[in-house]
């Protein structure tokens, strides 16, 4: 059975021999992970605004 690496998209070893599934490698996996903490799988729709510049402007009198 084969398997594709998600980030990098080279042929890896399936889930049952390789403890780095989906990943070929320890480095795809750390490049994964940092895309969970730069936010780039941030689910759409699903954003706050709580930050929203012209608020803070606006609302004071
Ligand atoms: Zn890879």
């Amino acid at each position: 059975m084969k398997a594709k690496c998600i980030i990098c998209g080279e042929p890896c070893r399936g889930h049952e021999e390789n403890e780095l599934y989906p990943f070929c490698s320890r480095r795809c996996q750390l490049i994964d992970l940092g895309r969970w903490l730069d936010g780039d799988y941030r689910i759409p729709g699903n954003s706050i605004d709580e930050d929203d510049p012209d608020r803070s402007d606006g609302s004071l009198m």
